[in-house]
This record gives structure tokens, sequence and C-alpha cells, in this order.
């Protein structure tokens, strides 16, 4: 009898943000499979004889193949052993929680998707962004600045000529292609845009400025990936809300009381 995979949604940094249920998964582990997103005390909450497994690429070290990862939750699994696959964020954005999932079929292993909170949506909420606003974006878009190699490259005309707020993940190395492609094809140099490192994390950082100066600024604060790109007017609202919301004291609640 193979063990199961659970593909579990950690949320965008500060650990509390996991489900009940992730966190229910994480304790029940075997195996621990999990990316360099993850924070150390939701790995803290694994089992005694859980084996954890470090998949994530580190700065110096390059990323392991998505193949070897499917390998191993498949090897574990096959071993009768119950799998944990952790990633930050939301499994199934820009998670390639799809792709584990569709390599665990043909060897007929059960699996369950447990979300989480994506870093889009909830590490914009720590930095004080609402992704929607009635008086200024009645949508979002949640775009990767990076594509498979081999796909074609965004096609920033199509972002350009939407009213919503745009989300850009694993777009900083890109920042400022992304906000002068932007502006060529005809949005305002001057719509708020905000940069959030770390969001959620207690070393988050926020830098804002607008299309024209954003890539100065984040350069000069010296801010990198991982990171959040807003481009919208909710970005604007990062200073009156940030500062009056209270969230960041409750990370320091325990998971296990
Ligand atoms: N599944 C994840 C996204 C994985 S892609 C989710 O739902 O959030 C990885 C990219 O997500 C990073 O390059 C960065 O752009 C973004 N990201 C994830 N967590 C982040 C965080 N805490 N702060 C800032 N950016 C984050």
């Amino acid at each position: 009898m193979p063990g199961k995979v659970w593909l579990v949604g950690a949320g965008p940094g500060d650990p509390t943000l996991i489900t009940v249920k992730g966190l229910h998964c994480i304790r029940q582990a075997d195996v621990l499979v999990y990316d360099r997103l993850v924070c150390k005390e939701l790995l803290d909450e694994a089992n005694a004889q859980c084996e954890l497994i470090n998949v994530g690429k580190t700065p110096n070290f390059h990323p392991i193949p998505q193949e070897e990862i499917n390998n191993i939750l498949i090897k574990h699994a096959l071993q009768g052993q119950n799998v944990v696959r952790l990633k930050g964020g939301d499994p199934y954005v820009f998670g390639r929680g799809g792709e584990e999932a569709e390599a665990l079929i043909p060897h007929h292993i059960p699996f369950e998707v447990v979300p989480g909170i994506t870093s889009a949506i909830g590490g914009l909420a720590y930095a004080g962004i609402p992704v929607t606003h009635r008086d200024c974006a009645s949508s979002f878009h949640v775009i990767t600045g990076h594509r498979k190699e081999g796909k074609d490259q965004v096609d920033w005309s199509q972002y350009a000529k939407l009213d919503g707020t745009l989300v850009v993940l694993m777009g900083m190395s890109q920042l400022s292609h992304i906000c002068q492609s932007l502006i060529m094809c005809g949005k305002d140099a001057s719509t708020p845009v905000a940069v959030v490192r770390y969001a959620s994390r207690k070393e988050q950082q926020v830098v804002c400025g607008n299309l024209d100066s954003i890539a100065s600024l984040v350069q000069d604060a010296g801010l990198r990936s991982p990171a959040l790109i807003v481009i919208g007017k909710v970005a604007g609202k990062h200073t009156i809300l940030e500062f009056t919301a209270t969230h960041h004291e409750i990370q320091s609640l325990v998971l296990n009381q």
C-alpha cells in the first residue's frame, strides 16, 4: 500500500498563518519535503521521527530539478510513508503543485491539496495593501515575472490595459523592464507601485514609488528577491494602513498552544 502525499500551503511567511489542517498534516508526517521560503517554526512542528528534506534552492546553490523533487515524493510514498510537501503561500499559485500532483497519478499515489494563504493576497495585507478596494481596484491579476524556459515572455501590453491591481511574483530581476514596458504600453507613469520583501515576516521591508521611480528606489534600498511587486492605486494605501494595523503583534503566538 502506498502512503499518501499532502501538498500543503504554508502561507506567506508568518508561521501562524498556516491552516489548522496544514499544521495537522505537518505533525502527522513521516517525511517533510520543504522549500526555502518555508519558515523554521513550521519545521519544528514535525514529530521527532519525521525525516526533513530541503529541496529549496539557496542563493549559492542550484535549484533541485523539479523531476528530482517529484521522484523524492514518489519514492517515499511508495515506501508507504505519509509525505508532506510544504510550500510557501498556496501550493497551486506558482508553486508547481499541479506538476507534482500530476506526477503522482501514474503511480496511483493518493494525494490531497491543503490550500494556503498566497503571498499575492495575504502578503500584501501585512504591508497595509488591500488587493482590492471599492475606490480604486475592482479586480486583481497575479502574474509571474518569470516564464518557464521555452515559453513566450510575458506580454505586458495586455496588462497595461487593465485597471485592476497587478501583483507580480518572481519579478524582481525584471523590475525595471516590467515598469518601462507598462509605461510604453500606455500605463500612467505615476501609477503607484510597492515592492514588499519578506512579506509577513519579521524582516518585512516595503519600498513605495510609482512606475517611473520604483526601480531606482528599490536599487537604492538594496531590496532583492523574494518580493512582491504591487502595481495600482491600492499600493498607495500602504502608508495609511500599514501603521494602523496591529497584526504583527500576533506573530509571537506560539503554534502549539
Ligand atoms: N506559492 C507561493 C508563490 C511561489 S513563487 C504563494 O502562493 O505565495 C515564489 C515567489 O513568490 C517569490 O519569488 C516572491 O515573488 C513571492 N513570495 C512568496 N512569499 C513571499 C513573501 N513572504 N514575501 C515576498 N514575496 C513572496
